[in-house]
């Protein structure tokens, strides 16, 4: 039992136990005294009269709630008959030594540890004092001396082994409380938490060294009562730590549990955590007791973490989040009467996607953060900018005189943003659109933001650099384009889509033949024909029409080379594309495969783009044309004369045929301007031994300036109107005969026949 030894080993230490005190004890009971061994002369006798002893203290002990139990224990009765036997022999034999001492000290520590207490032990000695104090004093009547003598000694062997035993408790004890206090002491200097206690009746403090030294207070300086302490709160806080307090000591709170600041004797404001319960102490009086724990860095990581939750990194601006919560400030404080003008600003950057994509994002990064800068710099003091995610921001205007400021503001925005950004080593020039949403006084934030994303929305459309107000009207459009959006959605798989032809006719020496026809979509919804103008964008913006496009690509295939089938050899198959389209990677690929299983020549397709496509074109762009034209497929420049014209597409990529915009075309016979800007797009056609077609033919004019300009490839509703495939079969059996020389093409009557 090598902890038995060791607490031994302690509890001798403790107590100072050694032969010098065993013998000082023993001087103090006068057992060195003469007589005291007379005792040995009369032990067998004294033997006898203890097991007596024995047997009344059992009889004594199971009269005893307690003991009785114990005693009722199988074997327990005759364990304790010898075990005490040996004791009282050993009380009464000695010899009084340090051995003798440490063996006493033993089986108090073994007692101890069973939990045996003190009071049974002194219990057991009056017992046996008593008794045989009287059996003395009966065995030796004869002899009043010699019983008086022996009953001396007993006492003093008694006594002695009473003090070791009496020591030794106490002593565990004292161990025993040493440790839970060495305890306590560890784990508050490990938590490292002041202590503090208050009196409540008496208002008396008792702070922990720990707890002033969080402070710099030395104990000359400390709270001596607890307004001293309080004062130390800030006043904005004060209020709320002593109702705190009131509420624990009311009963109101299971504990005391504040988190609040403290100024330190250097004036800095520290973050605490005070956590405290009520209690009575042993005289009856009301106490709180608890700690004080520094908090100041996770105060700080929250403030920090916080901070982050609601802006934005790059710009360090208010995030969406923020933003939402500043507008709801806002649209509280519109709801006060006499409340001032406020609005809603929704800001995006123009071709922002394009920079990111073509420098870089951290060139894309630093722009952000310029126009966020320079944004700022338009705004009062008391207006909020936030980026709302991406190239968006938000800009809230509080308090304006009147509400046509909130566009002034927008107007300088777009000012402030003319001169080009540096960025890097590079210049660039930006521009935003801005919707402007005025904010009224119900409502809440979201459509204050829905309003002002309307206006941008708006704003976008008219092109970049633009900005747009909100009205009514602009959310009843949302409504129908959404409505819109939602069925067109189904469309395809509603099988409401069908493909219109229109002939594409050649016409020299004054006969007209049909060389192809362009398929142009037409959705049903209802009855109601859409015409493709209308729902075209809202499939680009979905992203929809990259399935629709290829579906429309494959069933006009079918049906060209299904003509082709019936005798129209050779008819040649125009399908326009969208940029989207174009920009899918492998979107080559997929033309092929729909060539091959349709079995339509590649030389009989056409894919019309756009001069839009090739303005926001990508490498990507190129290379697909390229593949495109490797594989017979022919391009068509589309709508030519309405975008920019740039005679650079023109040179750059495969494009073999141009087709004029019937905007030119309808006015062009009375109008000289249109006619020289016609004129030079034939001309340039031809110089680039491009096929030049000119689109929007509806009169016997439009086809005589035409034929004088020898544009022999034109379309339009004067031969025919886009049909369904079923409808415009016949027109273009029609129109593939070549008619005798004689009959004059040009002649109204016999176009009229063709024309629907
Ligand atoms: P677009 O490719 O320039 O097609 C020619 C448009 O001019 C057609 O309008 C046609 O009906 C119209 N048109 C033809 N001749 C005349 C005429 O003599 N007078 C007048 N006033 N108009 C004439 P539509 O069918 O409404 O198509 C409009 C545009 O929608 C097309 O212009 C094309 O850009 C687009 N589009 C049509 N189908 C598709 C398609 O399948 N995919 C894609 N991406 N766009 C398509
Ligand atoms: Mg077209
Ligand atoms: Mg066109």
């Amino acid at each position: 039992m090598p902890d038995l030894k060791q607490k031994l080993l302690n509890m001798q230490r403790q107590l100072g136990l050694t032969p010098d005190e065993v013998r000082q004890r023993l001087r103090l009971l006068l057992m060195g005294e003469p007589g005291f061994d007379c005792l040995a002369a009369h032990l067998p006798a004294l033997d006898r009269l203890h097991a007596d002893c024995i047997e009344g203290l059992l009889a004594h002990l199971n009269s005893i709630e307690g003991s009785a139990e114990l005693l009722a224990e199988p074997g327990r009765r005759e364990q304790l008959q010898v075990l005490q036997q040996g004791y009282f022999q050993q009380l009464l034999r000695g010899p009084y030594d340090m051995q003798y001492a440490r063996l006493r000290l033993l089986v108090g520590l073994a007692h101890e540890r069973l939990g045996v207490e003190l009071k049974w032990y002194l219990a057991g000695f009056h017992f046996y004092l008593d008794f045989m104090h009287k059996a003395i004093n009966r065995h030796w009547r004869s002899e009043p001396k010699l019983a008086e003598q022996l009953y001396g000694c007993l006492l003093k062997a008694a006594f002695f082994d009473i003090s070791l035993t009496a020591d030794t408790h106490i002593a565990a004890d004292k161990q025993a409380l040493q440790a839970s206090e060495d305890r306590y002491a560890r784990a508050v200097r490990g938590a490292n938490d002041g202590l503090w206690e208050w009196h409540v009746e008496d208002d008396r403090l008792y702070l922990s060294d720990r707890w002033l030294a969080m402070l710099g207070l030395d104990a000359a300086r400390a709270p001596r009562i607890l307004s001293d302490w309080t004062a130390l709160i800030p006043e904005a806080q004060r209020g709320s730590f002593l109702a705190a307090l009131q509420a624990h000591l009311d009963g109101r709170q299971a504990f005391l549990h504040v988190e609040c600041q403290l100024r330190d004797s250097w004036g800095r404001l520290i973050w605490v955590m005070i956590r405290a319960v009520a209690s009575t102490d042993r005289q009856g009086e009301r106490l709180l007791a608890g700690s004080l724990t520094d908090i100041s860095q996770r105060k700080q990581t929250e403030q920090a973490l916080a901070h982050q939750a609601l802006h934005d990194a790059l710009t360090g601006l208010p995030n969406r989040q923020q933003v939402g919560e500043l507008l709801s400030q806002a649209l509280q404080r519109q709801a006060k009467p006499g409340a001032r003008h406020a609005a809603v600003l929704f800001i995006d950057l123009d071709r922002f996607k394009l920079i990111n994509e073509s420098l870089g994002h951290q060139t894309g990064d630093q722009v952000l953060i310029q126009v966020a800068k320079r944004i700022e710099r338009c705004l009062r003091p008391g207006d909020h900018l936030g980026r709302f995610g991406g190239d968006e921001f938000v800009v809230l205007l509080d308090d304006l005189a009147q509400p046509h400021d909130a566009e002034l503001v927008g107007k300088r925005i777009m000012h402030a943003l003319q001169y080009p950004i540096v960025a890097g080593s590079r210049r660039l020039a930006v521009s935003v659109s801005i919707g402007v949403a005025p904010m009224k006084g119900y409502g809440d934030e979201q459509d204050a933001l829905r309003e002002a994303d309307l206006a941008l929305y708006r704003a976008k459309a008219y092109g970049k650099g633009q900005l747009a107000l909100y009205n009514d009207s602009l959310q009843e459009e949302a409504t129908q384009r959404l409505n819109l959006e939602n069925a067109l959605s189904e469309a395809l798989s509603r099988d409401q889509f069908e493909l219109y032809y229109q002939p594409i006719v050649q016409v020299s020496a004054g006969r007209a033949l049909v060389v192809g026809v362009e398929a142009l979509l037409r959705w049903w919804q209802g009855e109601r024909m859409v015409p493709p103008d209308e729902f075209i964008p809202v499939l680009e913006e979905s992203g929809e029409i990259v399935a629709v496009g290829e579906w429309v690509l494959r069933q006009a295939c079918t049906q060209v080379r299904q003509w082709h089938q019936q005798g129209l050899a050779g008819l040649r198959c125009s399908v326009n594309l969208s940029s989207r389209q174009l920009q899918e990677p492998g979107f080559a690929d997929r033309v092929a495969q729909i060539l091959k299983e349709t079995s339509l020549p590649a030389a009989s397709l056409v894919l019309e783009i756009t001069e839009s496509l090739l303005m926001r074109d990508g490498p990507d762009t190129l290379a697909a044309l390229r593949e495109l034209e490797s594989m017979g497929v022919r391009i068509a420049l589309d709508d030519f004369g309405t975008g920019f014209s740039s005679l650079g597409y023109l040179h750059r990529y495969p494009l073999h045929i141009i087709k004029v915009d019937k905007s030119f075309i309808t006015k062009a016979p009375n109008d000289e301007r249109l006619k020289a800007i016609s004129r030079a797009i034939i001309g340039l056609g031809k110089g680039l031994d491009m096929d030049v077609i000119a689109e929007g033919i509806e009169t016997p004019e439009q086809m005589d300036f035409l034929h004088n300009e020898g544009c022999q490839f034109v379309q339009g509703y004067w031969f025919s109107r886009p049909q369904s495939a079923a409808a415009i079969h016949p027109v273009l059996q029609r129109l593939s005969v070549i008619e005798s020389p004689e009959t004059p093409l040009l002649e109204t009557s016999a176009a009229t026949a063709i024309v629907q």
